[in-house]
């Protein structure tokens, strides 16, 4: 993979562009991708951002969302334009199956492919051309750095800043993890002087849920939330049941991991759903304990150091009594 500052140049030229993101797109996936979508045509190229599956609702008013292509329910259409594309831009993942039943496709294009991202131990022989840096607070960031250093940064407008702002802000946690540097806040500052309005994105994102999503919230707090004291760390294991009772529709159990490290001296947080297709754990943890690599030895997943991801084909109860065997091993380190 050959360092971003190289593929400059082809810039200059118009360009077919396909722009790609993880499965079940957040924040940060969707508003980095429609971000350099309305940057790459603010140059006069012709480029359309493909989703590989659908999204939350909560991501609905993002500008320019309304041309993004789900990959799963139009498959045809999705093809033709990526095997038209000069360029593929794939953003916010490290690894070709993180784009689900899209990874065949991808990796059959033989067009440019260009990696923007922070997650860990990226798959660098996928690319051509790419950033990856771990050190980064969200894509989004990296995406206005691209912009910054591709040397066109005077072409950033309000509807660019206000999908990357939606990245900085999900994935930073509102400005508060680690990652959040003096950077991430000049960034702000100078969306702000684009007439960013942060006061109504934090509401379109999170003060957008239908009732449902909060009654289930309660539901999973008061009868899902089991604390395992002696390991300092909280689970949840969430049964179709629950998500058929409360209409849990993509996107409505986003957050509901992060509760768990509300409890003082909780330093690990897992949640597990039970999905149609698989058993999908998020992991988060507070300090120095690494759920990248938790997830990567255990759950076939991986991510950040403070939240990852992983998934199971075994059933609920087996994937969560695993769990718990295995966090035998991490006694000491989550002391
Ligand atoms: P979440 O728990 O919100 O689904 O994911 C937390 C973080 O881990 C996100 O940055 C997400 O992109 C990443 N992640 C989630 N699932 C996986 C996975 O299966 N593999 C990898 N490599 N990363 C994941
Ligand atoms: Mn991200």
């Amino acid at each position: 993979m050959q360092h971003i500052e190289l593929f400059y140049p082809l810039l200059a030229t118009p360009q077919k562009v396909i722009i790609t993101m993880h499965q079940k797109p957040d924040g940060d996936a969707m508003g980095s991708a429609l971000g350099l979508c309305h940057f790459l045509q603010s140059l006069g190229h012709q480029a359309t951002v493909i989703s590989p599956t659908n999204w939350a609702d909560f991501l609905n008013w993002m500008p320019g969302v309304g041309n993004v292509i789900d990959y799963d329910s139009h498959r045809e259409k999705a093809t033709a334009l990526a095997k038209e594309a000069d360029l593929l831009f794939c953003l916010d993942f490290n690894i070709l199956h993180r784009t689900k039943h899209m990874e065949h496709l991808l990796t059959q294009l033989s067009c440019i492919k260009i990696l923007i991202d922070h997650h860990q131990q990226p798959q660098e022989e996928a690319f051509t051309y790419g950033i990856s840096d771990t050190s980064k607070s969200s894509t989004c960031e990296m995406v206005y750095d691209f912009i910054i250093g591709s040397g066109y940064g005077s072409k950033l407008d309000l509807n660019m800043a206000t999908c990357l702002y939606t990245g900085i802000m999900t994935d930073t946690g509102s400005f508060r993890f680690p990652a959040t540097t003096a950077s991430v806040h000049r960034i702000v500052a100078h969306f702000k002087d684009l007439g960013l309005n942060h006061t109504v994105i934090h509401e379109n994102i999170y003060d957008s849920f239908l009732e449902n999503r909060l009654r289930f919230m309660g539901h999973c707090l008061l009868n899902r939330l089991e604390v395992l004291y002696e390991y300092n760390t909280a689970i949840m294991s969430i049964p179709k049941a629950d998500l058929l009772r409360f209409d849990i529709r993509t996107g409505d159990t986003e957050g509901l991991v992060n509760y768990l490290l509300s409890i003082q001296g909780i330093r690990f947080g897992a949640i597990v759903i039970d999905r149609d297709e698989e058993r999908k754990w998020s992991f988060r943890s507070k300090g120095g304990f690494d759920v990248n690599q938790f997830a990567r030895n255990h759950f076939e997943g991986g991510g950040h150091k403070n939240a990852a991801g992983g998934r199971s084909s075994d059933n609920l109860e087996s994937t969560t009594r695993k769990f718990k065997q295995v966090l035998q091993q991490y006694e000491a380190q989550l002391q």
